[in-house]
C-alpha cells in the first residue's frame, strides 16, 4: 500500500516534500518482491541491499557477482514508458532531478561493471507482468557464471 503522499503519480506534493521522500530509497517494494518470489522459483538465492556495493543494489546474487536494481519507472526514467511522466508543476525542479538520477545510476552500474559485477536493470513495469521471465533469464546468467573464479 502506497501512502498518498509518497504515490509518485500524485503531483501534488511540493518540491522539497518531494525531495525529501526521493532522498529515502524505497525498499522491499511491490515489484522487488515480485521478482524475489520469482526467483526463488527458479532456485536462485540471493542477498538483499548491499550496502557494501555501488548504489546498494536491491537484489544481489554474489556468488556469481549479479546485481539486481529493481527500479521505478518514474524515479529512474524508464525510456518509452507511460509512466516516466512529468510532473506539471515545477517542472524545472523535477527535469533537474530526474537527470542527475538517471546519471546516478549509469555511474553506480559502470562502477559494479569495473568490479567484474554483471548489472540487470529490472522496471517495474515489465515485473508486473513478465516476473517469471526476467527470473529464468537472471537464473540462465547465474548459473553460467557460478564457479568462475574471481579475482578482486
Ligand atoms: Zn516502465
Amino acid at each position: 500500500v502506497i501512502s498518498h503522499a509518497l504515490n509518485p503519480y500524485s503531483h501534488s506534493s511540493s518540491p522539497s516534500a518531494s525531495a525529501r521522500m526521493a532522498a529515502v530509497r524505497r525498499r522491499n517494494t511491490q515489484p522487488e518482491l515480485a521478482l524475489r518470489l520469482a526467483l526463488r522459483e527458479q532456485g536462485v538465492s540471493y542477498r538483499l541491499h548491499k550496502r557494501d556495493l555501488p548504489g546498494t543494489p536491491d537484489i544481489v546474487i554474489r556468488r556469481s557477482r549479479i546485481a539486481i536494481f529493481v527500479h521505478g519507472c518514474f524515479w529512474h526514467r524508464h525510456k518509452g514508458c507511460a509512466r516516466a511522466t512529468l510532473p506539471k508543476s515545477n517542472r524545472f525542479f523535477w527535469s533537474e532531478k530526474f537527470v542527475a538520477n538517471v546519471r546516478r545510476d549509469a555511474r553506480n552500474a559502470r562502477i559494479l561493471r569495473s568490479m567484474g559485477w554483471k548489472v540487470f536493470v529490472v522496471w517495474e513495469c515489465g515485473i508486473e507482468t513478465h516476473a517469471q521471465r526476467v527470473a529464468r533469464r537472471i537464473a540462465a546468467s547465474a548459473k553460467s557464471r557460478y564457479g568462475r573464479r574471481w579475482i578482486v
